[in-house]
């Protein structure tokens, strides 16, 4: 354990999913560390809807009896509805899963979720340092040895640590810094989104299902039922479509599209809209690398592809997890030198590729899930499984099948070789 007090094991920069979940792993194991979080919390943040392999991360750091504890909506479940209003059958996780842990997950609000988790690393022995911003990385050479950070009064001190975990989500503070930020060829959509009060919803194991209504040819919205009759809504398209006739407005560009959802019209007409709409920049990229010298990135900070099946915040988590697990190791053995990330930077990559596939195949206009399960049934049920955030599953089988139906690029865009693999490009 260090002594002066600006020496740390680990700086944490951001206090979201990410760097709170690796927070409570290395508190718990009594190591020295410290997340600099620039908001005051609970902040306001995107993201709601979890999906059931967040279970295993969630657990790892002892928040599963605060969920259930918690106020926060039980979701079964992901419906697709047709623009003419037709909905699919549900994809019931319980029919993959064990009903009493992983098959149930929540829809949360992200303020309240996000404070438990920052609460928790607290609990678990991290030091939280909020309205603190990290400007700058100390360097020694070509390697990271800790960072530079103002203070809500404009107070900018030193803090020191062997590693740093990039968890900024999507400021992605290094991979920008560094130039390593690649966007996605194919996804360049933005987000509009509100939230209505009392409007319609399913009942009983319905009531928390996600849905996931087409716009014929451009989009979706998504339909997220939350506690207190609240209810999220958006709409994801390209921005051009959103904006075209040079519309800007978000709240003009909503009421607008509702109209090309027959079952995200009737729903809505129930309840009102809190009047408050957001935006969101194109937002799908990747870093080329996960780690440098001193320096390890995770969560969206590492990638972020598409907020269509809900993965972003189990996929922080688990990213979470497996660096503090690895800064652990690497603690204890004395060595955190950038290929101890490896493992952890290549399962990370194969699970955002894995559902990278099934993003892709959900934007062409061709791509049906009905039709596929048609032909396979056997489908239905290896959907789930990516549905539900299984990503280190290897899906070839179900790949092929839905290469029948549309194309899906063999060769990925991010095949980059990690920076531990090739410190030179530093
Ligand atoms: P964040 O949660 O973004 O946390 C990063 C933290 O770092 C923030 O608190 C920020 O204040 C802090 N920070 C940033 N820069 C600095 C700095 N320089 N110094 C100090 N602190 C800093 N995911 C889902 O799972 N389900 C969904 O339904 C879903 N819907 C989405 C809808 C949209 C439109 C979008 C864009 C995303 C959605 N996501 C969803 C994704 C989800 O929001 C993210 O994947 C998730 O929040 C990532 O967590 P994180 O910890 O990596 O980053």
């Amino acid at each position: 354990m260090k002594n002066n007090p600006n020496d740390y094991d680990t700086i944490i920069i951001g206090g979201g999913p990410a760097g709170s979940c690796a927070a409570a792993i290395l508190g718990e194991y009594g190591h020295k560390v410290v997340i600099l979080e620039r908001e005051k919390f609970p902040r306001y943040h995107i993201g709601e809807s979890l999906i059931p392999f967040t279970f295993q991360p969630l657990e790892r750091i002892g928040m599963i009896p605060k969920m259930r504890k918690s106020h926060f909506v039980k979701k079964y479940s992901v419906t697709f509805v047709q623009p003419d209003g037709k909905r699919s059958q549900p994809f019931y996780f319980f029919n993959r899963y064990d009903r009493e842990t992983i098959a149930q997950t929540w829809q949360v609000l992200r303020s309240e979720f996000d404070q438990m988790l920052l609460d928790n690393a607290r609990e678990k022995g991290a030091e939280v340092r909020e309205e603190t911003t990290v400007k700058k990385l100390l360097m020694d050479g070509d390697t990271v040895v800790g960072v530079e950070a103002t203070d809500k009064s404009g107070k900018t001190y030193e803090l020191r640590a062997p590693i740093t975990i990039d968890c900024t989500g999507k400021e992605a503070f290094t991979s920008n810094k560094r130039g390593w930020r690649m966007n996605d060829p194919y996804l360049n959509k933005i987000a509009v989104w509100t939230y209505y009060k009392g409007s319609k919803r399913g009942e009983g194991i319905d009531e928390g299902d996600t849905t996931v209504a087409y716009v014929p040819d451009k989009g979706w919205f998504w339909h997220i039922p939350q506690h207190d009759q609240m209810t999220s809504v958006g709409i994801v398209a390209e921005g051009k479509y959103l904006t075209r006739d040079g519309v800007k407005d978000p709240k003009e560009i909503f009421n607008r599209e509702i109209e090309e959802n027959q079952w995200i019209k009737r729903y809505l007409s129930e309840g009102e809209s809190t009047g408050q709409y957001f935006v969101t920049s194109e937002y799908s990229r990747h870093s080329k690398y996960c780690a440098a010298p001193g320096l390890v990135l995770a969560g969206d900070a590492f990638a972020f592809l598409d907020p269509v099946f809900s993965s972003g915040v189990m996929l922080a988590l688990k990213s979470g997890h497996l660096v503090g697990e690895a800064i652990h190791e690497g603690l204890v053995a004395g060595d955190l030198s950038p290929n101890r990330f490896e493992e952890y930077g290549k399962a990370i990559r194969f699970g955002v590729e894995n559902m990278r596939k099934l993003v892709y195949a959900f934007y062409d206009p061709k791509f049906s899930f009905r039709e596929v399960i048609k032909k396979y049934p056997e489908a239905a049920g290896e959907i789930t499984d990516c549905l539900s955030g299984d990503v280190n599953k290897d899906f070839t089988g179900l790949w092929d099948k839905i290469r029948e139906f549309v194309p899906l690029p063999d060769d990925l865009p991010y095949g980059e070789p990690l920076e531990a693999e090739e410190p030179a490009a530093a």
